[in-house]
């Protein structure tokens, strides 16, 4: 679960809102200017990760942009009186994966983790497409809520997340809490522990070989949980990233 970076609404978006505060999502995605706007701009929202997994998002193969209040079908999604239209709401679009469900043919050659992406069985489906239309007031944390100094998680070496008890600023979270979003979003499923540990392994040498060759260890560590000049990360699962070089 990947903490938010705040990024303004791209100026397309907020013109066609404001000329029709009820459109829905098909008419955003008709119009095409809009349309590719909020593709190009929501990916940084998690520097270029899933927000619920952290695996990396490649464009056109593994990436969507995901409703963190359900848009209810193809509706003004507003659920309260008060409420916005979530369907086109800067705040409530999220950049994430396909949750697993990649399909094997769309997926390039050079993509070495393409196994952690396509279609395996439906235990193994995570992030939006297991969340589906649930609101998020049966248990979702908002990324809003992730810190990005420490990290909630701790990870086994088998890639399993539980709760980081020693996490200090987690406000009102607890294990129960933290417990239930990881259920929901089925971010323990076999694929994205083997995905974690395997990542884990991959990390371990280059620290490793850095730390041997004499190099600046906290640099490399800030390069990998810094964002690049077009706002993305380099690496995936940067809470554990955080969890075991930073705290
Ligand atoms: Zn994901």
């Amino acid at each position: 679960m990947m903490p938010y970076f705040h990024i303004s609404e791209p100026l397309e978006l907020e013109k066609f809102r404001t000329a029709d505060p009820n459109a829905t999502w098909a008419d955003l995605k008709a119009t095409m200017n809009v349309n590719i706007s909020v593709k190009n701009t929501v990916p940084k929202k998690g520097a270029g990760l899933c927000i619920y997994c952290e695996q990396k998002l490649i464009d056109k193969v593994d990436f969507q942009v995901e409703h963190f209040v359900p848009k209810k079908g193809d509706v003004n999604s507003s659920y309260l009186p008060g409420d916005p239209n979530w369907a086109i709401h800067w705040d409530n679009l999220l950049p994430a994966c396909l949750g697993g469900t990649a399909p094997a043919g769309n997926m390039p050659s050079s993509i070495c983790d393409s196994e952690s992406r396509i279609y395996t069985s439906k235990n193994n489906i995570s992030c939006g497409q297991f969340k589906g239309d649930k609101h998020p007031n049966v248990g979702f944390i908002s990324p809003k809520e992730i810190p990005s100094s420490e990290s909630l998680f701790l990870y086994e070496v088998d890639g399993q997340m539980k709760f980081n008890h020693k996490a200090k600023n987690v406000g009102s979270l607890d294990k129960n809490s933290i417990d239930k979003h990881i259920g929901l979003l089925n971010l323990n499923c076999e694929r994205l522990k083997r995905a974690r540990a395997k990542f884990a392994l991959m990390l371990e040498d280059e620290f490793d070989v850095a730390q041997q060759s004499y190099e600046d260890v906290s640099e490399l560590i800030e390069k990998w949980l810094t964002p690049n000049a077009d706002g993305l990360l380099d690496q995936p699962f940067f809470s554990l990233i955080l969890k075991r070089y930073k705290s």
